[in-house]
């Protein structure tokens, strides 16, 4: 198959989640449509985390960060209890890095960075068919922040691929970055990405690559399955491979 988008972590991810799904995706296979509120939380969450760093001073007060938060979060309408939740967690981390960081405010804020494939071949000696794309949440004083909005408790190989995905595009574009992190808003748990060298990433990158030229695209019987808009069509084409040997 022909990579048709740019690579970035969330093709990475949906590629290794179910190879299958970003198939249908690809080919356009008519879906049926699934709402899925966790996704929208995340899509609303992080709007609001933009609309407070566009509020907020550049040395605000405690209740100016307590108050900011609330205006900001007030456009999510849904989870409530969750929302909860991450709201009193944000702000307990803003405050933290209010008394310990010198600068406040981030540098970039939901920052969309893009590469070319002949940048690329400059900084790696690798010629991909696509550009690199990724949105990066939070950067400022040499440190990357990812916000999850969904619980998460460890840093799986997938968040370290994302991690390190962004940092290797930061640093390209000048920004050193000395540490990462993943805050993931509802549990409160801050998580710092393992050591992650430039090369491993693209070392996944070629695999996928790999993986896409060759056509090699499997279901995933996963939890996602739940919420897949092409279970249908994926139930009816495993049930034809079965009866077909
Ligand atoms: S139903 Fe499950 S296995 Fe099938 S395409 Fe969707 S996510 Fe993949």
């Amino acid at each position: 198959m022909k990579l048709a988008q740019n690579i970035s972590p969330s093709l990475v991810n949906n590629i290794k989640t179910c190879s299958l799904r970003w198939c249908y995706s690809q080919l356009r296979v008519p879906k049926i449509p699934v709402y899925v509120k966790e996704a929208d939380f995340g899509i609303s969450g992080h709007s609001a985390i933009k609309k407070y760093f566009e509020s907020i001073s550049n040395k605000p007060t405690e209740k100016e960060i307590r108050q900011t938060a609330e205006n900001a979060f007030g456009v999510v309408t849904s989870m409530k209890t969750k929302l909860r939740r991450s709201i009193d967690n944000f702000v307990n981390f803003e405050i933290s890095r209010l008394r310990t960081w010198q600068i406040y405010k981030p540098k970039l804020v939901e920052a969309h960075l893009k590469n070319t494939p002949e940048e690329i071949y400059r900084k790696v000696n690798f010629m991909p068919p696509v550009g690199f794309k990724s949105i990066v949440d939070f950067y400022g004083s040499g440190i990357l922040i990812d916000w999850k909005f969904g619980e998460v408790d460890h840093i799986t190989d997938l968040f370290q691929f994302q991690l390190g995905f962004m940092t290797m595009q930061l640093e390209w574009s000048g920004n050193p970055v000395n540490k990462a992190y993943l805050v993931s808003l509802v549990s409160g748990q801050i998580l710092e990405q393992p050591q992650t060298t430039e090369s491993w990433v693209i070392y996944n990158i070629k695999n996928i690559l790999g993986q896409i030229e060759s056509n090699d695209f499997r279901p995933n019987k996963c939890g996602l399955c739940n919420y897949c808009e092409y279970k249908l069509r994926c139930d009816l084409q495993c049930q034809y491979l079965c009866m077909n040997g």
